[in-house]
């Protein structure tokens, strides 16, 4: 979806856009957007400068990078972002970047406003790097692949007695020196 800035009226506009899954190009490792976004935001502009402030709501299903297992969670992301006309390089960059402050700043082309980009580049700022089930998620055992969640396994008692071993043999390596 493109808004044309030259149609903006005075008044604020408020937009309410729901994409259909797999409209919005989002890719990463872990995780695909399950539901359809629904973008809502109000859209500001002083002539050319555009500001937008809004929400963007989905479902995310995802892989725990601990236990393997696939989840589901909604996710939102909110937004406060000034988009101005692409600045010409005039050699003082820095008249742009304080006109204002305390603002994520982007920049449109000064014909339209692309809500696809942003909605897209919300999404990707919002998500995890890594995503894992829950915070003591306590994953698969290394050796025989059970999930810890379900309750210990057979190899708990060998896991500590390896370690020691190999602690042990380390200790023994260094006084021998
Ligand atoms: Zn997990
Ligand atoms: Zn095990």
């Amino acid at each position: 979806m493109l808004i044309e800035i030259e149609s903006l009226k005075p008044e604020p506009l408020h937009v309410h856009h729901v994409y259909a899954t797999g409209e919005i190009n989002f890719t990463h490792d872990d995780a695909v957007l399950g539901e359809p976004v629904t973008a809502d935001f109000v859209l500001r502009h002083k002539n050319l400068d555009l500001f937008v402030d809004g929400t963007v709501e989905t479902v995310i299903r995802f892989r725990c990078s601990r236990c393997n297992k696939e989840f589901s969670r909604p996710f939102s992301a909110r937004f406060d972002l000034s988009y101005l006309p692409q600045p010409k390089w005039t050699g003082k960059d820095s008249e742009v970047e304080l006109k204002y402050e305390d603002m994520d700043i982007a920049y449109h082309d000064g014909v339209a406003f692309d809500v696809d980009l942003m909605v897209l580049e919300q999404i990707e700022l919002a998500m995890p790097m890594k995503f894992v089930c829950r915070e003591d998620c306590k994953g698969l055992c290394y050796k025989c692949g059970a999930d810890l969640n379900e309750g210990a396994c057979l190899c708990k008692n060998e896991e500590t007695d390896s370690r020691l071993s190999v602690l042990l043999e380390f200790r023994n390596r260094k006084t021998e020196k």
